[in-house]
């Protein structure tokens, strides 16, 4: 399987390339040749591991290591997690919802960046050379990156994060963490300072191309991929149904995209239902065509206050696949103006199975007492926000599967807020309570960084 980049100047990666370069360097992202299909191989799935199931499907989409080496990298990244199913389908109600927090961090990006940490390992070890990864973070995906790469050889780890408006749980997950490859760096200033910072010292190619800079955010192709077997496992775990719906909770739309591969591969999913809090920009776009950027509002299910959704020029690629001049229409008019325009004609029929709902702070914390109520489930916010979604817009008579995205004891103040009876808690976020911290404090400066990581290399 060879590689190409939306934006059509880059082609021909091999898997192992494409991870290495994160963004396509032409400014794309990374895609496929083409999505490969199961056809009626999707019944012999039955059966299989979390493990195996990985297997068969990046067996697919990576041709550049060995199967036995790929085997191991699976294993080992897989068994890091607290379930023996990895992601296990629980019922709750009348429906059912997939847990993704069962890895380290306790939030589904787990899934993804234990993954990508072991891929990135068995590529340095065998080109013999170094990375420093730099990424920002709002929260998750920090503690994530830190987890899947602490203790490797020949890679350190710089993740920034707005000093003070992570939750003290999320800063903690980043700051105990003290194995000498990892640096948390506080950042005077916002999430978006840190997104600034971060692109400002990519496009320093000098500076990149000396220090071997690396991303692991989630345009990175090997999360998408990675994130699409636990979609396989649903089917599996549902007793393979003619068809059936899931509820995502979204906002770079890395999480629902993964959804749309599998779907594309032969997965029966008949509806994919796109969950946005207030920041609605993917929902107003299905509505109307017009995805245009607009202030980020803060809410109660913080992973989510994205407004441009990294992920979602993959799927315009696809739906514009016999239009390229009019998918570079929309990217430039995007990139210059913050807005663009799809004919809703040009959407595909029935929106390829998307549906969409935007859910209020408000009525997150209602569906949080609800479900507890009705079932004694405790749902995290963003967990609650798929779920209203999934209440809304779902087809009666094929089972609705909503996705679990964390665990509820991530975000203690909220849901103290929606259930103030209740003691939220879990054994990993309890043994981080009194632990030593480490972290570098800089100004929102780049030179400032770029010393740092010159620094940390020098050593
Ligand atoms: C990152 C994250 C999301 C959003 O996922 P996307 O892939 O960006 O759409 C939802 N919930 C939680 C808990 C997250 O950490």
């Amino acid at each position: 399987m060879k590689y190409l980049s939306t934006r059509g100047r880059v082609a021909g990666l091999s898997f192992c390339e494409a991870v290495s370069m994160g963004l396509a360097s032409d400014g794309g992202l990374l895609v496929p040749e083409k999505i490969p299909s199961l056809g009626r191989n999707i019944r012999d799935l039955g059966g299989t591991s979390y493990p195996e199931l990985a297997f068969e499907i990046f067996k697919l989409y990576i041709d550049d290591i060995p199967e036995l080496d790929l085997k191991q990298i699976v294993d080992k990244s897989y068994s890091n997690f607290s379930d023996p199913k990895v992601t296990p389908l629980v019922s709750v109600g009348e429906d059912y919802i997939l847990e993704l927090f069962h890895g380290p961090t306790l939030a589904f990006k787990d899934i993804a960046l234990q993954f990508l940490g072991n891929v990135f390992e068995y590529i340095l070890n065998k080109q013999n050379t170094f990375l420093n990864i730099l990424g920002a973070t709002s929260g998750d995906t920090g503690s994530a990156a830190i987890a899947g790469l602490k203790g490797k050889k020949n890679v350190n780890v710089f993740i920034m994060f707005p000093e003070g408006k992570t939750s003290a749980v999320q800063e903690k997950q980043m700051t105990t963490v003290m194995d000498s490859n990892i640096h948390s760096i506080a950042i005077d200033g916002s999430f978006d300072d840190c997104q600034s910072l971060l692109k400002e010292v990519f496009r320093d190619l000098s500076f990149k191309e000396e220090l071997k800079l690396g991303a692991v955010n989630s345009v990175n192709w090997a999360r998408v991929l990675a994130q699409t077997v636990y979609y396989f496992s649903i089917y599996i775990q549902l007793g393979m149904p003619r068809a059936f719906q899931v509820a995502v909770p979204t906002g770079n739309f890395g999480n629902i995209f993964s959804a749309y591969v599998a779907k594309e591969m032969g997965l029966p999913l008949e509806r994919l239902i796109l969950a946005t809090n207030q920041n609605d920009i993917l929902h107003r776009f299905f509505k109307t065509g017009l995805y245009r950027r607009d202030e980020v509002r803060f809410t109660s299910s913080p992973a989510m206050d994205i407004q441009v959704a990294s992920n979602f020029e993959r799927y315009l690629f696809y739906v514009y696949h016999s239009s390229r001049d009019k998918f570079q229409q929309f990217i430039n008019s995007f990139e210059s103006s913050g807005a663009a325009r799809i004919d809703l004609s040009d959407l595909p029929e029935n929106n390829d199975g998307f549906v969409t709902s935007s859910v209020s702070d408000l009525e997150t914390i209602k569906r949080i007492r609800y479900t507890y109520e009705r079932t004694g489930y405790i749902l995290d916010p963003h967990t609650a926000v798929g779920l209203a979604a999934g209440f809304r817009k779902r087809k009666n008579e094929i089972p609705l599967v909503s996705l679990a995205t964390a665990h509820p004891a991530k975000f203690p103040s909220l849901l103290s807020k929606a259930l103030p009876e209740v003691r939220v808690s879990h054994p990993i976020i309890e043994s981080l309570e009194g632990l030593p911290t480490r972290k570098r404090h800089l100004e929102n400066d780049s030179p400032a960084l770029k010393e740092f990581i010159k620094t940390v290399n020098q050593r």
